[in-house]
């Protein structure tokens, strides 16, 4: 049977409206895993696309034995796909890899030779970012910075999802079952031997990205909330210095009443400082909020996703 077929290399590609490229995705994907071995599989994952990337997508599985598609019911989120696709793939490495050819899959035979050196993770960092707006690159910059200095896993900084894992890590990640994904914090948090190589990301050639504001600034909340516990931190060191502020005001007050017998006048004054403390107060609760809304969609314990479709015949494909 083709389940005991043994598999070199797998390589997962999420899918959001992606169908203008699939045809020139799967050639060079094609191209380059055939250079590692005869016996990979290309696991693409559509996670509700509106365009028509899913017939595209079946139409491959007709013509290549070796492609597995999963379909999922609505769209989950990048994360999410690719977390489907580390659950259905059987190879000995596996590769991560963006479906809009930002992420050249010519890089995958020097990920795998890196691979086979005996890392267990290899990474793609990028030297440059191609045709991507400023927004982008001043936030995503910023963004890894801070990153990297509150959490306490060492998350690699301008690096994407883009990179090669051993079964080992596959066999892991699948055991962390929180429904937060932020899959390079994940990798980092597993430890073993990681390292990179460094490549210059190409614009993506066709759509627009699938990654709105909301859902980058999602991603970015994951990322520090899984992570760190700084936020929290600053929150009570916040309120331990406004309080501190307060009851020094409030002893200076009381001094004026009852010694001075001056009571200080003043609508301004009061007027700032309540809007001021309840402006610090509301950002205070909705940062232990951003932390609860993780606990509560932990203990809710949902299924991460939900397939319509799929090719692939293993329980690994079902949630
Ligand atoms: N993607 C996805 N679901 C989404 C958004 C994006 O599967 O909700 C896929 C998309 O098809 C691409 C990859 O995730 O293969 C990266 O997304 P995108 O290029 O939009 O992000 P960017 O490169 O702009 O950060
Ligand atoms: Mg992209």
């Amino acid at each position: 049977m083709e389940e005991n077929k043994h598999i070199a290399i797998s390589v997962i590609i999420p899918i959001y409206n992606e169908s203008a490229i699939i045809e020139e995705l799967y050639n060079r994907l094609k191209n380059n895993v055939l250079k590692i071995s005869q016996n990979y599989e290309l696991i693409f994952v559509n996670d509700g696309s509106r365009d028509n990337s899913l017939e595209e997508l079946i139409k491959l599985t007709q013509i290549d034995k070796n492609i597995k598609y999963i379909n999922f019911s609505r769209n989950f989120g990048h994360q999410i796909a690719v977390t489907a696709g580390l659950d259905a793939c059987i190879g000995d490495a596996v590769v991560i890899i963006d479906g809009d050819l930002q992420d050249p899959p010519e890089l995958i035979p020097e990920l795998y030779a890196k691979h086979k050196e005996g890392f267990e993770v290899v990474y793609a960092k990028r030297s440059k970012r191609n045709g991507e707006s400023y927004l982008k690159k001043i936030t995503a910059n910023l963004f890894y910075r801070i990153l990297k200095k509150i959490t306490y896993v060492d998350i690699p900084v301008d690096t994407g999802d883009f990179r090669i894992i051993d079964k080992k890590i596959v066999n892991y990640l699948r055991k962390m079952p929180e429904q937060n994904k932020f899959l390079r914090g994940q990798i980092a948090w597993l430890g073993f031997k990681q390292t990179h190589i460094m490549f210059e990301r190409d614009e993506r050639k066709h759509g627009q990205t699938g990654y709105s504001f909301a859902k980058m600034m999602r991603f970015a909340m994951d990322g520090i909330t899984g992570f760190s516990d700084e936020p929290l931190l600053f929150v009570s060191r916040l309120g331990l210095f406004f309080s501190f502020i307060s009851f020094v005001i409030i002893a200076y007050a009381l001094y004026s009443h009852f010694v001075l017998l001056r009571t200080i006048t003043g609508w301004t004054s009061l007027i700032i400082s309540t809007m001021f403390i309840g402006g610090v107060q509301l950002i205070s609760v909705g940062i232990i909020g951003e932390y609860i809304s993780r606990i509560n969609k932990n203990i809710n314990n949902r299924p991460l996703y939900i397939i319509g479709d799929t090719n692939i015949e293993t329980d690994a494909s079902k949630p």
